[in-house]
């Protein structure tokens, strides 16, 4: 493979890079037709979008014209300068906003601006943030102190003001030096260890299956980063070698390190025995699921939610009128989709969740994970119910996740609802579709909504989507009450 010395580096690339190594190694190198659609990248475009919106002002133009004539804000500017020696940095900047100063055009300068998503500022922001200041620095001729950060909370949008900072601008200058390395590498960085950035990254199957022909310690459920050092320390170095360790040798080592890694040695030895032969070990021999075994019937929880808004905007069920050991008919499974359009529609979504447990008040109600219960639960309070209906529904629920991971150890990477109910062969009817993809269909569907006002065909995506996350469900209940 031909190493690249000319590309230019973009801001693209850079947060690739700060995402990952690797990642911004494959952006160039890697075969493209091997590279996953996710959809948080159109997420992150839609919700730039909103943000910027936000920000339009009359006063306007497009590129390097906008500037010269002093318009509030610029819109789609290239630039492009050598901010590291021998290589050409550029950036497509969506948007730039006037701010005082001494520019080239007159008595005003540009600034940076950004928008993000998720709960924080992180480092990626920061160094995007400075790279687009940099480079705008060099065109003006001046030099701008801050940048802004836009993202959107509760549908409100807030602007945060960032200083870029000696600090920053060092940081990023190091930071392109050390891409320019990797970019020059013929061979990619290694994969990383943090393997929770790649569910949500574009390259997880060439990663995925790399890291299964190496028995990478990071496959294995319960190692992350940290862990993973550890045992590379202490000689450990594959899934192989993980297995064959002894338990109370493995413990005594870990330990030094402190007593929480002494503690999971049994558990992670375990975990690679399951994986590297690919079979399913049961933790206790006697397992009780008495309440599971002995119910007349079941209904299945599963939600959906925008977390940027705090809004759980679908609430989906399964009535399973019979005992679960029973076959299942899943054509038969009567799916109901309660949907919460707005924030401020609770009560009436309230009243219809309640009616419908209530007419199988003894069925008990099982869900993946910890999110129905709590959200359910929360939602009951901000209703108003009395303390001892909260009791009681409390009562019902089963957390099919918790007892998997109490009772199992099976050969996945991770205990999530796909990994598990994949491995027991269930597959979803639409491919590629994860919460994110449903998150997309449902902001689509919304803005679509008041156009059309059509029962669009995102809607029913999501719906397929989430009865199938409520099936995936009952087919793990199954699995673990049939094993
Ligand atoms: S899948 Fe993981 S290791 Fe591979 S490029 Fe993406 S983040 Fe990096």
């Amino acid at each position: 493979m031909q190493c690249n010395k000319s590309k230019p580096i973009n801001d693209h690339l850079l947060r690739s890079w700060i995402r990952c190594r690797r990642k911004a190694w494959l952006d160039i190198y890697g075969d493209k037709q091997k590279k996953l659609w996710t959809a948080h990248s159109t997420l992150q475009l839609n919700h730039q979008i909103d943000c910027f919106h936000n920000l339009s002002q009359k006063s306007y133009g497009i590129g390097i014209q906008a500037c010269e004539e002093g318009k509030n804000i610029a819109y789609g500017l290239r630039i492009k300068y050598p901010l590291i020696k021998n290589r050409i940095i550029q950036a497509n900047l969506p948007i730039l906003r006037k701010t005082s100063g001494e520019s080239i055009w007159g008595n005003f300068a540009y600034q940076p601006v950004l928008a993000r998503q998720g709960k924080k500022i992180t480092r990626e922001h920061k160094l995007t943030l400075a790279m687009t200041g940099l480079l705008i620095n060099n065109l003006q001729k001046f030099q701008v102190k801050k940048g802004l950060i836009l993202h959107k909370e509760n549908e409100v949008i807030k602007v945060e003001k960032i200083r870029l900072s000696d600090n920053i601008n060092t940081d990023l200058i190091d930071s392109l030096l050390n891409l320019e390395k990797d970019i020059e590498s013929r061979t990619p960085p290694p994969i990383t260890s943090n393997r929770k950035k790649c569910t949500i990254c574009s390259w997880r199957k060439n990663c995925d299956a790399v890291a299964i022909k190496k028995g990478s310690l990071s496959e294995v459920s319960g190692i992350g980063a940290k862990r993973e050092l550890l045992l590379n320390k202490i000689g450990i170095n594959n899934i192989e070698e993980l297995a064959k360790v002894k338990h109370y040798k493995l413990k005594e080592k870990l330990e030094v390190f402190g007593t929480q890694h002494g503690d999971i040695s049994k558990k992670i030895i375990l975990q690679s025995q399951s994986q590297s032969t690919n079979r399913a070990i049961k933790l206790t021999p006697e397992i009780e699921l008495n309440n599971l075994k002995k119910a007349k019937g079941f209904y299945i929880y599963d939600i959906e939610s925008d977390p940027d808004i705090k809004h759980d905007f679908l609430h989906g069920f399964i009535r399973l009128p019979k005992n679960i050991k029973n076959e299942i008919s899943l054509e038969k499974t009567k799916y109901s989709p309660l949907l919460n359009l707005e924030k401020n529609t609770e009560n009436f979504l309230w009243k219809r969740i309640t009616k419908k447990l209530s007419l199988n008040p003894d069925y008990p109600i099982i869900h993946y994970g910890e999110t129905e219960p709590l959200s359910l639960l929360k939602l009951g309070l901000r209703q108003g119910a009395d303390p001892h209906e909260i009791e009681e529904l409390k009562k019902r629920f089963i957390d099919i996740h918790l007892l998997i991971r109490e009772y199992w150890c099976l050969p996945v990477r991770n205990y999530g609802l796909k990994s598990i109910a994949e491995w027991i062969g269930f597959e979803w009817k639409q491919s590629n579709v994860d919460g994110a993809r449903a998150l997309l269909w449902w902001r689509q569907w919304k803005k679509s909504r008041k156009i059309n006002k059509m029962y669009s065909r995102n809607l029913s995506s999501i719906f397929e989507y989430n009865r199938d996350d409520c099936i995936a469900t009952i087919m793990i209940t199954n699995w673990l009450i049939n094993h």
